[in-house]
């Protein structure tokens, strides 16, 4: 069986159009993106690597990746963001290839191949994030480096990373995120020690709805970042 939700496969097809739309509902993404390619390219130095990027979308990541010189791979399960973002690559001039394919599938195909495996705002849109995780620690080559960001799960992320962010603020969709499918630090930490992978820092990443400025700082109560390694 293939570690997918079909809806969220769908979600993410239908708004795929819009995904360098930088005003779009991917807006946060293209927010975010300079902060969190800041923090993987310092905790793993990107020129020269090969990485993969899972859950990668219309490509936002793979490319930055790719312009740091990384050799990108990114892969998804949703064709129409994997279209845009191949599209993508004849406006901006960068590399990256990109198939759809499972990680678990590819993990099996490439077992500890890459550099460096990044699997960012994935985990709390799939099934089992357990299988992901243990398919991103086989992926990677011992020694390299895994990237997961994700959303914590406690009253405050329901009332900022949910209800501030798709009712009030209206930065996402409604229904973009599931409370229940949110992830602890100490769980997503369980399981990639489970998988074989030592976690080496977590960094929370903040919003501020007045200055409308993202951050990454100690407090990971919403959003954060995890780096792992693997011995
Ligand atoms: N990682 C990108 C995109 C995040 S949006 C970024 O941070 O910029 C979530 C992405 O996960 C979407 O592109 C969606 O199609 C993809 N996705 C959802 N379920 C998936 C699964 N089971 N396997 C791989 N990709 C999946």
């Amino acid at each position: 069986m293939i570690n997918v939700d079909p809806a969220e496969i769908a979600k993410f097809s239908e708004l795929a159009h819009r995904w360098w739309d930088p005003g779009s509902e991917f807006k946060p993404l293209h927010d975010i993106n300079p902060l969190r390619l800041d923090y993987i390219d310092g905790h793993t130095g990107l020129r020269g690597k090969t990485v993969l990027d899972v859950g990668c979308g219309g490509g936002i990541l793979a490319e930055s990746m790719a312009q740091r010189g990384a050799q990108v791979t990114g892969i998804d399960l949703a064709d129409m963001p994997l279209k845009v973002a191949q599209l993508h690559l004849l406006e901006s001039g960068s590399q990256v290839e990109y198939r759809n394919v499972a990680a678990e599938d590819l993990a099996r195909e490439l077992p500890h191949h890459f550099d460096v495996v990044t699997c960012m705002e994935l985990l709390e849109h799939v099934p089992d994030p357990a299988s992901t995780v243990h398919a991103c620690a086989a992926l990677v080559r011992p020694g390299g480096h895994v990237i997961f960001s994700t959303i914590n799960r406690n009253p405050k992320s329901y009332l900022l990373a949910v209800i501030g962010a798709e009712y009030v603020l209206r930065l996402l969709p409604r229904g973009t995120h599931n409370y229940a499918k949110f992830i602890k630090p100490s769980e997503l930490g369980a399981l990639a020690r489970h998988a074989g992978l030592d976690v080496s820092a977590v960094i929370g990443m903040t919003y501020n709805p007045l200055t409308k400025v993202y951050a990454l700082g100690p407090d990971a109560d919403v959003n954060y970042i995890m780096h792992c390694e693997k011995p």
